[in-house]
């Protein structure tokens, strides 16, 4: 690991509510992938929105907090058994889709969505928005199978 790389994953470790989640993130691929593709200015932004990760299991799950919150604190939670239907690209895509909606508190609705989504694209990660929006069709179509996926597939594909 270069120099940077070791500062970006000691700012991605201070923004993990718990170690489990580290750990499995870690096995699923999508932990060094999410450092990866952040830049260090990108975890300032995290620092200073005080956006932190939490890792859960569904359909319930419980876990200690290592350290204070302070108020305001978004949290942004990963449910590990559905993330890890997807490959560890399209779960990267899908956790920077969500600090994308963390960082755009004030867009609602549809344009939450393509604020979210750019996020993820101008990280690299396009064409796994894409397949993890067709996948998620497959497996979950009670969720993604909405309007809001059709236009967010279409304009991706669009863009690219
Ligand atoms: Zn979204």
């Amino acid at each position: 690991m270069t120099e940077e790389e070791q500062q970006k994953a000691e700012k991605m470790a201070s923004r993990m509510l718990n170690q489990v989640g580290i750990s499995k993130l870690a096995k699923l691929g999508i932990y060094k992938k999410l450092i990866l593709s952040l830049s260090i200015d990108d975890f300032n932004a995290l620092e200073t929105n005080k956006i932190y990760f939490n890792p859960i299991f569904s359909p319930a799950s419980q876990n200690k907090l290592s350290f204070d919150l302070e108020n305001g604190s978004n949290i942004i939670t990963i449910d590990l058994n559905t993330v890890k239907l997807f490959s560890s690209e399209e779960g990267t895509a899908i956790v920077l889709h969500e600090i994308g909606h963390a960082l755009n508190p004030d867009k609602k609705n549809i344009e939450g969505e393509y604020a979210a989504d750019n996020y993820a694209c101008e990280r690299g990660f396009s064409q796994y928005i894409i397949s993890s929006l067709e996948k998620g069709k497959l497996i979950r179509p009670a969720e993604f199978s909405t309007t809001s996926t059709e236009l967010r597939l279409e304009r991706i594909k669009n863009d690219n």
